[in-house]
């Protein structure tokens, strides 16, 4: 874990208002900002007309702003679930990184994130399993932080849940005989017993689970969207993709 103490600097956004029924932090939800810089991603999360924010800001420099204290609710997260919670903006700590989506985060803008979420984590006694991706709550709405994050590097020094080991992830591939429909429910069953949501289609939590545990495998399918394609190419599912969640 990285024991650099990152300062932020304050630039106080309008859109925030009291966490509800008393709710504390008890995640963290990371976010790309899908913005050309970060200077543009601080001026949209401090526009009263935009109604949106986040807690933090992380520039592709490793600049960090501090937007909304910590102890408020900003207005990140959205619709969607995590473990069948709602209201992630009461329950929630949100980052931004700036970042488009398809380039990767640079090396000063990571050790930030790793500083400032040991920091967070300490405050609140937030544990790794409950960092989390914005695509993680909002599957289909939400791609970010998206397929070039590197949540494995977080993983290693206990900042995110660790996925399935490669081992396991090879023990299961030998086993890929099963039927396909006790496949998906299998893998069904073991996404929401971890936490993502239950109300979407097997190709739309196939393809979040990747994103967060094994995104490499979701690249040309985003690119080809992108790209315009019809469909991108999806993988299909195995039993390494159940043996990635923590869990299996
Ligand atoms: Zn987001």
């Amino acid at each position: 874990m990285s024991s650099d103490v990152y300062v932020p600097h304050w630039q106080a956004s309008p859109n925030f208002g009291s966490r509800r029924d008393g709710l504390k932090p008890q995640f963290v939800v990371l976010h790309y900002t899908a913005m050309d810089s970060g200077q543009a991603a601080l001026e949209r999360l401090c526009d009263p007309a935009f109604e949106v924010s986040a807690h933090y800001l992380i520039s592709n420099t490793g600049y960090l702003w501090q937007m909304v204290e910590e102890s408020m609710r900003a207005w990140h997260a959205g619709a969607g679930q995590w473990r069948g919670l709602e209201d992630l903006n009461s329950r929630s700590i949100g980052i931004e990184l700036d970042n488009r989506g398809m380039h990767p985060f640079s090396e000063p803008q990571m050790r930030c994130l790793e500083g400032l979420l040991g920091q967070i984590m300490r405050r609140w006694s937030i544990p790794a399993e409950n960092i989390i991706g914005h695509s993680c709550m909002a599957p289909g709405r939400k791609h970010d932080p998206g397929p070039r994050f590197d949540w494995q590097r977080l993983a290693r020094q206990g900042l995110a849940q660790p996925g399935g080991s490669a081992h396991a992830v090879r023990d299961a591939e030998d086993k890929n005989n099963v039927r396909v429909d006790d496949l998906a429910a299998a893998f069904r069953k073991a996404a929401c017993a971890y936490g993502f949501p239950a109300d979407v289609s097997d190709a739309l939590l196939l393809h979040t689970v990747r994103l967060r545990f094994a995104p490499w495998r979701t690249q040309a399918q985003i690119q080809g969207q992108l790209e315009g394609q019809l469909e991108g190419q999806t993988p299909p599912l195995t039993y390494a993709d159940i043996a990635l969640l923590p869990s299996a």
